[in-house]
């Protein structure tokens, strides 16, 4: 019989992992059925069946051993700790349980190309991009996050398979509870390597929700160990956009530009000393600022842009490509088509060649024909701060 102890509290949980224990003073919160409750039955079928054959129920009776083990069980009681007397205690006599299942990790290769769903799965991977910088913890932990992440296998030379994506997107629901440690390192915009344990799979995505566990890789993997590492040696490849292309996913794109969005194109001057985006028009002095930040005027502004741009992909024939650009493109698209005004002609932008570019994507249409929306994106990198020009700190 399975039970899951809720053990706020009583004892740290990573140091009871694996270890028997005794458990006191605890009362039954409920009595979980499959039907009612898949989330907690696909970490059981993950577990099953124990690492060692099951004895008979009784202790110096027959104590007879179950020959093979049956179907995974069909319910399973949701344990607490009674709030005076619960009290959970490891047996230090026997450090770690014969029936303990820890994970397996594998890779990402093997994980997508596996059609069983039922269960859990366990993986190294590299966050290479994160939706939205979040720098703040209270939005990382209340907030759905999606991360984007790979590994070698679906980065080196067997990862070459046209029908596997380079990366893969990961959506962390606010049920996964997420360490200090997991959070800060989330949000520092530098790359990290994380083991993902326990995450399910659905509607093609990985997902980690309750019961799943993120823990930080601080050192890179020895080669020795059995486990995979994710550590990568060249710059992260990209899949290009294509019609498989969904959408929360990060791709490469390339193609001509066909258009530009003029009705959301527009400009405004930043700091040049200390990135702000709030300037104001300096009295007396006509078209210089002051920032506010600095307490200066500011003589020579950074002048910041939006700009999204319609691009003829090959790789997506037929198709409406429309991608908001990041500043250092919008700087190179227009390097040859503004003015000293810092206007530009919209007839010079058309034609240019631009990308590869790394994107993700914010919407796909449900029509083939239809559009893709896509933002230009700095992937994160281990170890470096991201360094987008006037981003302020
Ligand atoms: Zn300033």
């Amino acid at each position: 019989m399975f039970s899951e102890v809720h053990c706020e509290g009583t004892a740290s949980k990573t140091q009871l992992e694996g270890k028997p224990c005794s458990l006191m003073g605890m009362k039954v919160l409920q009595k979980a059925t499959r039907g009612r409750s898949a989330g907690l039955f696909s970490l059981i079928d993950t577990m099953w069946p124990p690492g060692m054959l099951l004895e008979a129920a009784g202790r110096g009776q027959a104590c007879e051993e179950v020959k093979a083990h049956g179907p995974p069980p069909s319910f399973c009681y949701v344990l607490a700790a009674h709030p005076d007397m619960g009290q959970i205690d490891p047996i230090e006599d026997d450090p770690i349980s014969k029936l303990y299942q820890p994970p397996v990790p594998r890779v990402l290769r093997e994980i997508l190309q596996t059609d069983d769903l039922s269960t859990r799965c366990s993986f190294y991977a590299r966050v290479i991009y994160q939706r939205s910088q979040l720098n703040s913890l209270l939005l990382l932990q209340q907030r759905e996050t999606w991360l984007v992440v790979t590994d070698v296998s679906l980065q080196g030379q067997e990862g070459n398979d046209p029908g596997l994506p380079k990366t893969v997107s990961v959506c962390v629901a606010p049920s996964c509870v997420l360490s200090r440690a997991v959070l800060d390192a989330l949000t520092q915009a530098a790359s990290h390597s994380f083991l993902f344990r326990d995450t399910l799979r659905a509607h093609g995505q990985i997902v980690c929700a309750e019961r799943s566990v993120l823990l930080l890789q601080k050192t890179p993997l020895s080669a020795a160990s059995s486990v995979p590492s994710c550590e990568l040696t060249s710059p992260v490849q990209l899949s290009k956009l294509d019609s498989v292309t969904q959408v929360n996913s990060v791709c490469s794109v390339q193609g001509t530009v066909v258009g530009v969005d003029e009705s959301t194109a527009f400009s405004w001057p930043t700091c040049d000393l200390c990135g702000n985006e709030r300037l104001e028009q300096s009295p007396g002095h006509r078209g210089s600022f002051s920032c506010g930040d600095c307490s200066r005027v500011v003589s020579s502004p950074v002048l910041r842009r939006h700009l999204e741009v319609f691009l003829a992909c090959p790789s997506r024939p037929q198709c409406t490509v429309k991608v908001k650009l990041s500043q250092p493109s919008i700087s190179s698209l227009l390097s040859v088509a503004a003015g000293e005004d810092g206007s530009y002609e919209v007839r010079s932008v058309l034609g240019q060649e631009v990308g590869p570019l790394p994107c993700v994507v914010r919407s796909v249409s449900a029509h083939p024909a239809g559009g893709v929306r896509l933002e230009e994106v700095e992937l994160l990198t281990a170890g470096r701060a991201s360094s987008q020009p006037g981003r302020r700190p």
